[in-house]
């Protein structure tokens, strides 16, 4: 099973006809409120891949119906707690008439995770579980360590990326997947075999996958480099690409499939969801993947 300590977002998306200017009120054509956050988009996607996933966080108790989404998809989401002082995680987004977005996040419940609630979440982890973790909730330092004790394979997606990343004891992880403005900014390096350079000498017994977009996405180790050509789709909306593939390569990762297996069934599933508008709604299930790659 994998444990994804992470965000919930409610994006509340309102289309416009220009961004809203200082001192002007502006009505909107459209709203819709969506289930986001990349630790939630990651949980679904997990779970659409098949993959035992609980997902470790917290929602304001008036937007408690939000989880049903994630469970639907099945997400166990007993681990989920509702807070009824604190506002959900969201985001307020403005979509002009030529797909241009400005967004106003707040963390909201996303950053009150306890050592009460890690801890209960931890106790229930069995000897080959994974800890997942991404930059949108609080404590990550604290839950890697932890989970790095207690003998679990930890994945991380520093994302989105902040100086403080540095700074997190990044030596105990597994698995480390970045896109390449984040390999940038955690290396310092803009050329893609300097990035790769730098990792592997920066984290020696971590695994690295290095997505690059539209081009495809790299997998590699001390022993193994592995790389995948992106499938070729008309992109519709690249919203939840880069969770998408983490969900379906941590699964395949965690069924032992081999590198080149688990990065071509990610590649899959992140091309069918950029096929289709919004986050986690975007993300195929593993029916869908396999239909695609056999056709
Ligand atoms: P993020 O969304 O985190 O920035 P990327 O943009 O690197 O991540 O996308 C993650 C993966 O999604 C890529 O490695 C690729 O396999 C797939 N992908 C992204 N954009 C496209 C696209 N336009 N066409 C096909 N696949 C895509």
């Amino acid at each position: 099973a994998v444990f994804n300590f992470g965000s919930i977002n409610i994006d509340h998306v309102y289309s416009v006809p220009h961004f809203v200017q200082p001192g002007e009120t502006l009505s909107s054509k459209d709203y819709q409120s969506i289930l986001g956050g990349k630790g939630a988009n990651q949980s679904v996607a997990l779970a659409k891949a098949e993959n035992d996933v609980f997902h470790v966080g917290a929602i304001g108790s008036s937007d408690a119906a939000f989880i049903t989404q994630m469970k639907s998809a099945g997400v166990n989401c007993a681990h989920i707690r509702e807070m009824s002082d604190v506002a959900s995680g969201h985001a307020i987004i403005q979509v002009t008439p030529d797909a241009e977005n400005s967004i106003i996040l707040f963390g909201g419940a996303n950053q009150t995770l306890s050592h009460d609630h890690i801890a209960t979440a931890l106790a229930t982890a069995k000897q080959g579980d994974w800890v997942l973790l991404q930059n949108e909730t609080n404590a990550i330092a604290d839950i890697i360590d932890k989970a790095h004790e207690l003998g679990l394979n930890i994945a991380f997606n520093p994302a989105p990326m902040t100086e403080s990343v540095k700074s997190l004891p990044l030596q105990k992880l597994s698995l480390l997947v970045v896109n390449e403005i984040e390999a940038e900014q955690l290396t310092g390096f803009n050329d893609i075999e300097k990035m790769k350079q730098a990792l592997l000498a920066a984290y020696p017994s971590t695994n690295f996958v290095v997505t690059l977009g539209k081009q495809g996405a790299w997998y590699i180790n001390q022993e193994t480099s592995a790389f995948c050509e992106a499938f070729k789709v008309k992109a519709v909306d690249t919203t939840a690409a880069g969770d998408t593939f983490i969900g379906f390569f941590l699964a395949a990762f965690q069924r032992q499939e081999s590198a080149e297996e688990a990065l071509r069934y990610a590649s899959a599933a992140s091309a069918l969801a950029v096929t289709k508008a919004g986050a986690a709604p975007s993300i195929p299930s593993a029916k869908e993947v396999h239909d695609f790659l056999i056709s």
